[in-house]
């Protein structure tokens, strides 16, 4: 057994003098210490437990009723203020520490702290990282245990020497209300929350730990942490080829990572190697090669319907813990958006009796599913290669009604960072919301110093993946998508894997490089030559009034803008014309 060396040690006795817990268990990952951990969490109600024959293994986790929205109450810590992500709340660290350390003192009194070492990153490979988590929640060591490889095994071989290891501190508290609250603390590799539900902290943790501060530590290594789906894409010649697609949260993808192809492309599958985390490294031979630091999934339970994600519904039927759902009398659990029509009667979310006419939802909106890796029918098998996977393509995408056609190529790496920088959602009043790579709420450096790392990765590779913007959103005046998506996006990708190779025709646009119409590969999809040329089709005025507001956006980020982003807005506006 691999144990923690003595830095280690000194760290987690630094957390329980301050915390005062009645003792101190380390975790070792072991079956046996997973069924103790649940055996308790269901005795105290910290877990509902489900129908065991409709969900083998499985529970539900009600979250405090405002945890889920802890964002009010998190803070990114830095040394300055220019150096936080323009999005995080902000507080200085002597603040967050002085807060949180009186949130602490004396949090854990009569109570167990688990310490649990992890690891991030495939076993053996360059990528990962150690860390360890001391809580006194059960939930978290749970959720820790199938989203990271959790338990003191997990630290063989680990070098984590001095300061070289990801700390987490999750205390729940004793619920007062000026004591709840979480920091990311970057430059320290800490995560810290006090008060809060041990479920929402440890889903924080784990959004903290693969990208903000992953982030933070990206940028001093000279890597990148992105917000990514990566997969594997067979074809019937054989071969399987490896892209990324990089989203906000909610615009899919989960649902690219495990795509299930159209009955009309028989002899295509894809392969999921990570569904919302990934590590990307140049390698020596001039490539992007990406690991999923993560263990298990997670994701939206509304995404997940046969029809729309088949295989994540094959995933979750055993070993899930579902969070935010409601719980039907026959022991299954229920979301608005579930295969079945809404039950006769419930407990909603927060364990109140519903029925249809109770007026409000069952599930929280927010409603998760999280799963190991493993029980995924398409994880592919090279997941936990240590070098990972070597990148063809990345694709960059947000979720527009309008202006955004379904796919373009961009002109070269500068380009297409520039234009992953640029991806918004439509907000309320037609105001784009931009959130440049998905990163936005996730960031633990300067967004504009995010911008220059790509930038700077992209120098080291002699043969970087070509960068394509998607939107599968577009709407017709009618308000209805015009693109099937889902499986049918497997064709975008066609075309997308056939530009690389050389062999897909493409027409130039301001944007970038687009299919012409007959370009895509659409047999079997009944799609009217209107409504293609609609997805594809670029609007110089809409373009004109984006550039404005792109303008405007970036002159916010000052002096630390790369200097390229000013050439491409350049670029694009000769491109677009006046
Ligand atoms: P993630 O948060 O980026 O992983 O996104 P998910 O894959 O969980 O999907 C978020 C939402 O977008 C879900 O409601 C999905 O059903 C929906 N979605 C995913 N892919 C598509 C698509 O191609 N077209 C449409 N219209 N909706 C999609
Ligand atoms: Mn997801």
């Amino acid at each position: 057994m691999g144990t923690p060396n003595a830095d280690v040690r000194a760290w987690v006795e630094e957390c329980a003098k301050l915390l005062r817990p009645d003792r101190v268990v380390w975790c070792d990952g072991s079956e046996e210490e997973r069924r103790r951990l649940l055996t308790e969490s269901l005795l105290n109600r910290e877990l509902i437990p489900l129908d065991g024959a409709r969900h083998p293994g499985s529970t539900l986790l009600r979250s405090a009723p405002d945890d889920p929205r802890t964002e009010k109450r998190s803070f990114l810590s830095v040394l300055n203020r220019d150096d936080a992500a323009s999005s995080g709340a902000w507080m200085s660290p002597e603040d967050a520490k002085r807060k949180l350390t009186a949130a602490s003192d004396g949090a854990m009194k009569g109570r167990t702290m688990y310490a649990a070492p992890f690891v991030l990153g495939p076993p053996g490979s360059p990528f990962r990282k150690f860390g360890v988590e001391v809580t006194d929640s059960r939930v978290a060591v749970l959720l820790l245990r199938v989203m990271a490889r959790m338990g003191t095994g997990a630290w063989e071989g680990s070098a984590a020497r001095e300061g070289d290891f990801l700390r987490g501190i999750l205390s729940t508290g004793d619920g007062r209300e000026d004591r709840r609250l979480l920091a990311c603390f970057p430059d320290e590799k800490l995560f810290w929350s006090a008060g809060l539900d041990g479920g929402e902290s440890a889903f924080a943790a784990r959004k903290a730990f693969t990208l903000r501060i992953a982030s933070g530590l990206a940028r001093r290594e000279g890597w990148l942490a992105a917000r990514m789906a990566v997969l594997g894409v067979e074809t019937p010649h054989g071969g399987v080829r490896y892209l990324a697609a990089a989203f906000p949260p909610g615009c899919g993808k989960t649902s690219l990572a495990m795509l299930a192809s159209p009955a009309a492309l028989p002899g295509y599958k894809v392969w999921t190697v990570a569904d919302g985390a990934a590590w990307l490294k140049a390698g020596p031979d001039g490539r992007l090669w990406a690991v999923n630091p993560e263990a298990g999934f997670s994701g939206a339970a509304a995404g997940v319907g046969s029809a729309r994600n088949p295989r994540a519904a094959g995933a979750i039927a055993a070993d899930t813990i579902f969070a935010g759902a409601a719980l039907r009398p026959d022991g299954s659990v229920w979301w608005e958006g579930h295969d079945d029509p809404p039950p006769a009667e419930a407990l909603d979310w927060e364990g109140r009796p519903w029925t249809p006419d109770s007026g409000g939802r069952a599930a929280h909106p927010d409603a998760r599913f999280i799963t190991p890796l493993g029980r995924l029918a398409s994880l592919s098998p090279r997941w936990e290669d240590p070098q990972g996977v070597p990148l063809d393509a990345i694709l960059f995408g947000a979720r527009r009604a309008r202006l955004e056609p379904l796919v373009y190529e961009t002109f070269d790496w500068s380009h297409g960072v520039f234009a992953a920088a640029c991806a918004a959602r439509d907000g309320g009043g037609g105001a784009p919301r931009r959130d440049p790579m998905g990163m936005l709420h996730s960031c633990g450096i300067p967004m504009a110093d995010y911008f220059a790392l790509w930038l700077s990765v992209g120098r080291k590779m002699s043969r970087p993946p070509r960068i394509f913007r998607v939107n599968w959103f577009r709407k017709g005046p009618d308000g209805a998508f015009l693109w099937p998506g889902f499986a049918e996006n497997l064709r975008v990708l066609l075309w997308i894997l056939d530009r690389c190779r050389g062999e897909a025709p493409s027409q130039t646009s301001p944007l970038g490089e687009i299919p012409p119409p007959a370009g895509l590969p659409l047999r079997g999809l009944d799609m009217p030559r209107e409504t293609l040329r609609a997805l594809l089709s670029v609007d110089g005025d809409e373009w004109r009034r984006e550039l404005d507001s792109l303008r405007k956006y970036f002159a916010g980020f000052g002096d630390r803008l790369p200097a390229a982003f000013g050439r491409e807005m350049d670029a694009l506006a000769a491109r677009i014309g006046p």
